[in-house]
């Protein structure tokens, strides 16, 4: 029996790093998955590998920052699987730039991708939930989310913060449609995202420093704990915080 057994879930930026792991790992255990990207073919490979290993998932062009495109991800999920239970708001972009050098035009984007993704999601989502009789809306934020960081990543923090305290906001509001929202704060996995900082020692034994267990996490590592917010498992959890972060925050 699967974790997710008759769950329909829609995942952002799920064509490479920690999202395209969650769209597998809720597949294998028994959900079927939509997942968006701006990266269609890294996409399309992904849906491509789930559906060889026997699994049900599809991929759909889906910028975050657009409305429409958000409205269609649901319909899919609806039309092809019959209704929406999960929703998990992954997609994000890191800028790594102190306050002076950041444009304004650097801060509208990683506003628009990072915070108003996340309102857009979860707009779309809602009536859908609400007309399977409730669900669970997962948002990726970060320990960049919980804490400053001397990184020069002011404008992600600002992002990552507001995630933390729109999830709470949306818990609340939806607790009596049965609808649960909680956040995820990760620490550094490796992914894409942080290649630059990874591949560099200088950068990467500044990082250790914060960093109590010694090693990057995995996307698995924070995959599971989106499953178990996922599924019914988490059923009294709502407005939360989990922190996958190798111990940094516990410093
Ligand atoms: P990643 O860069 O591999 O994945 C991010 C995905 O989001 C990519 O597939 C990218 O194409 C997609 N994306 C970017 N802009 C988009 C848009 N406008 N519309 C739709 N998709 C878009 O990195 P990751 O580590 O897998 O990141 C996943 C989430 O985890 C992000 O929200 C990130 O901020 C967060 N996070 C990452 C780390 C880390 O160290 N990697 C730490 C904490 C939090």
């Amino acid at each position: 029996m699967g974790r997710l057994d008759g769950k329909v879930a829609l995942i952002s930026g799920g064509a490479r790093g920690q999202g395209a792991t969650e769209a597998k790992l809720f597949v294998r255990e028994g959900a079927k998955v939509v997942f968006g990207d701006v990266l269609d073919a890294e996409g399309r490979k992904v849906e491509e590998e789930i559906r060889a290993a026997g699994g049900e998932a599809t991929y759909v062009h889906l910028d975050v920052t657009q409305e429409e495109q958000w409205r269609a991800a649901v319909d899919t999920a609806v039309q092809r699987y019959g209704k929406l239970n999960v929703l998990v708001n992954n997609a994000g972009i890191l800028l790594r730039k102190s306050i002076e050098d950041t444009t304004v035009e650097e801060w509208d984007r990683i506003m628009a991708v990072n915070l108003k993704g996340v309102f857009l999601g979860t707009k779309a989502a809602i009536p859908a939930m609400r007309r399977a009789g409730g669900g669970s809306i997962i948002n990726i934020s970060s320990t960049a989310g919980l804490v400053g960081s001397p990184g020069g990543t002011s404008a992600y923090i600002a992002t990552k913060g507001g995630v933390r305290l729109f999830t709470k906001a949306t818990a609340i509001q939806h607790a009596k449609d049965n609808i649960r929202c909680n956040s995820v704060h990760p620490g550094p996995i490796a992914t894409d995202m942080i290649r630059d900082t990874l591949e560099d020692p200088e950068l990467w034994a500044q990082r250790l420093r914060r960093l109590p267990m010694g090693r990057a996490g995995t996307t698995e590592d924070v995959a599971y704990g989106v499953l178990f917010l996922a599924s019914d498992e988490s059923s009294y959890m709502t407005g939360s915080e989990l922190v996958i972060d190798g111990g940094t925050t516990a410093e």
